[in-house]
C-alpha cells in the first residue's frame, strides 16, 4: 500500500529526514515512535504530501507519488491524495461548521457526491463513533475526545485505503484517550491500513503489527510490534522505551 525509499527532507541547511524506507502492506498497521523531534510529524506530512521531499521515493497504493525527488504530474498527486486520510492531533475541525457540516464538506466539494448521500454517509460514520446525537452541535460543544472521533469520521467519509494518525491522543486528557484507542481498534479490526505515531505504547504493542522506532530522523530499529516494544534490541530504542515502563 505505502512504499517508502531513500527519503530526505530538509528545511533549509536543517535536514530532518534521512534515506528513510520502509513499507505498508495493505491491512496492516504500522506505529512510529520516537522522541520529540525526531521527524515523526515531518515523516508523515511528506509521505501525504503535505510537505514537499528533498529526496527520495514514495508509492502510494500503486501509484508513484514522487521518484528521486521528482513529482508525478498534478493529476496523479489529486488522486494518491484522495486515498489517504490524516488524523491530527488537534483535531482541525472547522470551528463555525456543525459536527455534520464538517463531515460532509469535502465529500461534496472533492467528491462529488450530492448532500442528500453525503449526510447519509456521515450519519452512518457518526453512529459508528457513537456520535449520532451531536450530528448539529458545533466543535465547541464537544468534548476533546468527541472531536476527535469527529474528525475520525470526517476522515473515514472519503473513504480512504489508507489512514494516517499524528498522536491522536496526545491533545487528550488522559481519561479520553481510551474512547480513541477504542476505535482505532476497531479499525484494525476491520483490517484498515493504518500509520499512527504514537506515545502509546501498550497501545502500539496491541494494535500494531509493526513497530518503528526514529530518532534525529533516522529509523533506529524496526520490527514486529510485540518484540521491539518488549525486548528492544538497539540501546537507544532501550533507553527511549525506559521513559515508558
Ligand atoms: P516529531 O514529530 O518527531 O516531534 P517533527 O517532524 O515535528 O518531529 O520535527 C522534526 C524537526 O524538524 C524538528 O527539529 C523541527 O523543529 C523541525 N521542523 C519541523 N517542521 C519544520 C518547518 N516547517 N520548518 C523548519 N523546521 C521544521
Ligand atoms: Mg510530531
Amino acid at each position: 500500500m505505502i512504499k517508502v525509499e531513500h527519503l530526505s527532507k530538509s528545511f533549509g541547511t536543517l535536514e530532518v529526514i534521512k534515506d528513510i524506507s520502509f513499507s505498508v502492506l495493505q491491512g496492516e498497521v504500522l506505529a512510529i515512535i520516537g522522541p520529540s523531534g525526531s521527524g515523526k510529524s515531518t515523516l508523515l506530512r511528506s509521505v501525504t504530501h503535505l510537505e514537499t521531499v528533498t529526496g527520495g521515493s514514495v508509492t502510494v497504493s500503486g501509484k508513484v507519488m514522487v521518484r528521486d525527488g521528482i513529482y508525478a504530474d498534478a493529476a496523479t498527486l489529486r488522486s494518491i491524495c484522495l486515498k489517504v486520510g490524516l488524523v491530527f492531533q488537534n483535531f482541525n475541525l472547522f470551528p463555525h461548521f456543525s459536527v455534520l457540516r464538517n463531515i460532509t464538506e469535502a465529500q461534496i466539494h472533492v467528491l462529488k457526491r450530492s448532500v442528500f448521500e453525503a449526510e447519509k454517509r456521515s450519519m452512518v460514520l457518526l453512529e459508528k463513533m457513537g456520535l449520532a446525537d451531536k450530528a448539529h452541535a458545533y466543535p465547541f460543544e464537544l468534548s476533546g475526545g468527541q472531536q476527535q472521533r469527529v474528525s475520525i469520521a470526517r476522515a473515514l467519509a472519503l473513504d480512504p485505503e489508507v489512514l494516517f494518525f499524528d498522536e491522536p491522543t496526545s491533545a487528550l486528557d488522559p481519561e479520553l484517550t481510551g474512547e480513541i484507542l477504542k476505535v482505532i481498534r476497531e479499525l484494525a479490526a476491520e483490517k484498515m491500513t493504518m500509520v499512527i505515531v504514537t506515545h502509546e505504547m501498550s497501545f502500539a504493542r496491541d494494535v500494531a503489527d509493526r513497530v518503528i522506532f526514529m530518532d534525529s530522523g533516522v529509523i533506529i530499529e524496526e520490527g514486529d510490534a510485540e518484540s521491539l516494544i518488549r525486548n528492544p534490541r538497539n540501546e537507544r530504542t532501550k533507553a527511549f522505551l525506559k521513559r515508558f515502563s
